[in-house]
């Protein structure tokens, strides 16, 4: 196992669609233990392929739940689909704000739906389920946009936007090929 590099807002790969995963074989296996821990050491609740430098639609998540024993605490979606109920309308509140490991360090309050349903093949490419809410459903919401080139602060209104544009610019990012290592690079995201 290793722990990979996390590309930063800017590169293309994170900004464009990841395409399906096709082979289900041992460099599928090695790649999602290593966003395990990656997104372990980082730390982060959920890391997709695409932060990696990899298009491909996988992503981990690492995330305890009481709430719901049923879901596993750790897991991974391939080739996911994602169902959200309605999202409330109105602004975001404190509670609600959210961060990305490839946005690194940055906050910033987001409106999410409050239930998802993902389905998913697992590394077997067995199809699966599960059904989460409150910040599970999130994290789903959040990684699974991962695979469509979006990132959290694509979804920002104002002034929440503003503020990520400020930030990424003062931190000198959307540009390609800039990135982090977890345990290496003193970032957190
Ligand atoms: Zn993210």
């Amino acid at each position: 196992m290793a722990v990979l590099p996390i590309v930063i807002s800017g590169d293309p790969v994170l900004h464009r669609p990841a395409a399906p995963v096709t082979e289900f074989d041992e460099a599928l296996s090695t790649l999602v233990a290593d966003m395990f821990e990656t997104c372990a050491l980082a730390p982060g609740v959920g890391l997709a392929a695409p932060q990696v430098g990899v298009g491909k639609r996988v992503f981990v998540w690492m995330y305890e739940d009481e709430d719901h024993p049923d879901v596993p605490a750790r897991g991974v979606a391939i080739n996911p689909t994602l169902w959200i109920a309605p999202i409330e309308p109105g602004l975001p509140g404190e509670e609600e704000v959210e961060g990305c490991l490839s946005f690194p360090g940055e906050r910033f309050a987001l409106r999410r739906s409050n239930r998802a349903l993902l389905r998913a093949q697992d590394l077997e490419g067995e199809p699966f389920e599960v059904e989460v809410d409150g910040w599970f459903a999130r994290i789903m919401q959040h990684e699974y946009d991962h695979l469509d080139g979006l990132l959290y602060v694509d979804r920002l209104v104002h002034p929440e936007s503003r503020g990520a544009q400020k930030a990424a610019r003062s931190n000198g990012w959307g540009k390609p090929g800039l990135s982090w290592t977890p345990g290496i690079d003193d970032l957190e995201g």
